[in-house]
């Protein structure tokens, strides 16, 4: 296990703090800002080796990673609870197992996805020549990350941007230094080349240093507020960005729907990572049918729900990150309230549990009029409002500012479909929530406020890759016709290849086809 160094003064150092107890962990120093010329140069030097390796080799690389992550999962999770607050098993599932199938999925696909691709011209005018499309890497990829999944979102935009051939400098939150310095050591024990990826640990302001150093990308995930300087300072200085950042996600409860399976997929996407997700459920709509059932059913497993530390095994929810979460948490319930919402159950900070602990919480009865429907929550609450019909739903679910998930439920799988295609989100599951982040062949991303690019999949991969065109002439003795110099004769040819390439009769085209020639034949070659 990484151990925290012990205690030294603050200002220089970030605080673990152990959210089950508002105790501090650890202190973990803090990279200035003027090492970050040097970082990146040193990065430079090692991608350009990294580069040149095919990328099967690459590939090979990754697989030590993978056993790196394998070996030592258990501990990775344990750091992963103490520092976030999140149950171990959820630490196994949405961290390790996360970053583990993204690492092996890379090793297993990349050379595929990125592999030269032979471009076969439509246009006769272009069939003279041999074309690729190449996959080159961007150079030094900035990963920007949060705290809520402080090893999984990290790593799965890390490792694309390995396998495209970049290095890439890391600034995990700071929220959660303890997993960053874990990230930074597992990197190094899977042999890759030294600074092809480095970790530097800092606030915000370490971040838009980051960018001010000028990486070649910027993967960033974060709130909106912070998406948006990023996108600003990327913007500035031209540097593309991927940009992960909030989510409301709606789920849709049509009457048909299986309430025993639907309620519990509401109470655990709700509530797991205690809500503080992206693709948390965070609203959700259900038609008359099964409003009361459905209600009923999602305060009864909420009330089941065991607070206490995540280390604990039997254990399913765990604290917030910081007072300030509970502190919105509560701003947003009491406004819902003071406009008729209802709480149903839970709605209180349990100190008897620690500082950090807020109970899983139901509310009915809201609507688009309060924050708890407009602003992401982040915290343990189900907020349930009912809908005339399937229709409503969607026009209340897209309403949102935010377009990251949403989840559909019925038995009818091709309406569930049907309406998933209605949704402004960047994806959609039918009868499940959340599960997408874990499947590495789905894109991650949104819309609108939730940000733009995507992360995962093979657009993922292609995101950290640019694509270039090489053409090769098979006649390079032949000048073309659309050279200097002009004269009415390239205006004749024109009309030619206008009308061979795109008359509406054959007999036109083949008229265009003779002109062209006749008008080419008289260029100077
Ligand atoms: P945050 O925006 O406070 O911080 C995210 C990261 O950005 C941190 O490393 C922080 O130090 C850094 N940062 C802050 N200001 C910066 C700046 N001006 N320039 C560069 N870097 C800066 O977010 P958070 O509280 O850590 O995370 C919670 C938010 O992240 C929520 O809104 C959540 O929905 C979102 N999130 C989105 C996804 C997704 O995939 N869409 C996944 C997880 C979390």
């Amino acid at each position: 296990m990484v151990m925290p160094d012990q205690f030294a003064p603050a200002l220089a150092y970030l605080d673990s703090i152990d959210p089950a107890t508002e105790e501090l962990i650890g202190r973990f120093e803090v990279t200035p800002a003027e090492e970050l010329p040097r970082r990146l140069e040193h990065a430079r030097r090692a991608q350009r080796e990294w580069a040149a390796l095919p990328v099967a080799e690459r590939a090979k690389r990754l697989e030590a990673l993978a056993g790196v992550f394998e070996r030592r999962r258990r501990e990775i999770a344990e750091v992963v609870t103490r520092e976030n607050g999140k149950p171990l098993a959820e630490a196994l599932f949405s961290d390790v197992l996360v970053s583990l199938d993204s690492i092996r999925w890379h090793a297993r696909y990349a050379a595929r996805i990125l592999g030269e691709e032979r471009v076969r011209h439509h246009n006769p005018i272009f069939k003279g020549k041999r074309a690729r499309l190449v996959s080159e890497p961007y150079g030094i990829v900035a990963v920007i990350a949060p705290w809520n999944y402080p090893i999984a979102i990290p790593v799965t935009a890390a490792v694309p941007a390995l396998a495209a051939g970049n290095a890439v400098i890391i600034k995990p939150s700071e929220l959660v230094p303890w997993c960053g310095a874990l990230l930074g050591e597992l990197f190094d024990q899977a042999g890759l080349p030294v600074d092809m990826v480095q970790v530097i640990q800092g606030p915000g302001a370490l971040g838009q240093a980051l960018i001010e150093a000028r990486p070649d990308k910027v993967v960033f995930t974060g709130s909106v507020a912070s998406g948006q300087k990023v996108a600003e300072a990327c913007g500035r200085r031209l540097i593309p960005s991927v940009l992960e950042l909030g989510g409301k996600d709606a789920m849709i409860v049509l009457a048909d729907a299986d309430l025993e399976v639907a309620s519990s997929g509401a109470v655990w996407g709700s509530c797991t990572n205690c809500g503080q997700a992206c693709l948390s459920v965070e609203r959700v709509y259900v038609e008359p049918g099964a409003l009361e059932r459905f209600t009923q059913l999602c305060v009864e497993k909420t009330k089941q729900l065991r607070l206490g530390p995540g280390l604990d095994p039997n254990v399913d929810v765990g604290p917030l990150i910081r007072r300030r979460q509970i502190e919105r948490v509560e701003r947003q319930l009491e406004d819902a309230t003071r406009r008729g919402a209802r709480i149903l159950c839970g709605g209180r900070r349990r100190p008897d549990c620690g500082p950090l602990f807020f109970e899983p919480t139901v509310v009915s009865g809201v609507d688009s009029s309060m924050l708890l429907m407009q602003e992401e929550t982040f915290g343990p609450v189900l907020a349930i409002q009912g809908v005339a019909d399937g229709e409503e739903a969607v026009r209340l679910a897209n309403e949102s500012l935010f377009g990251l998930g949403a989840s559909v439920w019925t038995r009818d799988r091709a309406r569930g479909e049907a309406i998933a295609r209605q949704l402004r989100s960047g994806s959609v599951m039918v009868n499940d929530v959340m599960s997408c982040y874990g499947i590495t062949e789905a894109p991650h991303g949104g819309r609108a406020a939730s940000g733009w690019g995507r992360t995962h999949s093979r657009f993922g991969l292609l995101e950290m890759a640019q694509v270039k065109y090489v053409a090769s002439d098979l006649f390079p003795r032949g000048k073309k016709p659309w050279w200097f110099p002009y004269d009415a004769g390239v205006i004749e040819l024109a009309d030619g290849v206008f009308q061979a390439l795109f008359g509406a009769k054959p007999a036109a085209r083949w008229r265009g086809v003779r002109n062209a020639w006749c008008h080419y034949r008289e260029r100077p070659h």
